[in-house]
């Protein structure tokens, strides 16, 4: 599919997904670990959605999905899921956003780079080697277990260390 990612186009864009654009990190299930970057955006207008695919030339148009009341008009829902797509839109249509919405981007993209970043070293800073079993992962950063039960020990070891009178 053709990206026609004109000026005009990418402002239209980003005054659409201002409103009703949905960025976000998913959780990485079948590639075990990490987070994903994605947008979504759901709407009842699917011909308005299938304009955003066109421009974009990426990510995919899903529907309609019937939700909640019956007089409720049935949803469409445009979604990128391949990180590195998402990561490109973000960053074609971040001039035209409103600040917190830039903001947020940064945030995303910050977050994304420091997963990329974590999974390019092979030893953490005290020199342990990151393998599977030394390797635990939170907030999206990778941790080394040797490091962590050394620092559990160090606070047990204060806890247990007489402090004055008893
Ligand atoms: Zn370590």
């Amino acid at each position: 599919m053709n990206k026609n990612w004109t000026p005009e186009n990418l402002a239209w864009v980003a005054g659409l997904l201002e409103g009703e654009g949905c960025f976000s990190t998913s959780k990485r299930t079948k590639t075990g670990g990490g987070y994903q970057l994605s947008i979504t955006c759901n709407m009842t207008d699917e011909d308005v959605l299938i304009r955003l695919h066109n421009i974009l030339g990426v990510g995919s148009v899903r529907g309609p999905y019937k939700k909640g009341k019956e007089h409720h008009k049935p949803q469409w829902c445009f979604t990128i899921r391949r990180m590195e797509d998402a990561k490109e839109v973000m960053l074609a249509i971040r001039p035209w956003m409103l600040s917190r919405r830039q903001a947020r981007i940064d945030e995303l993209l910050a977050l994304e780079e420091a997963r990329a970043l974590s999974i390019k070293k092979t030893h953490c800073k005290n020199g342990h080697e990151y393998t599977e079993e030394n390797t635990y992962m939170w907030n999206n950063i990778r941790y080394c277990k040797k490091c962590r039960a050394a620092a559990n020990d160090r606070r047990r070891q204060q806890e247990v260390t007489p402090n004055g009178t008893s």
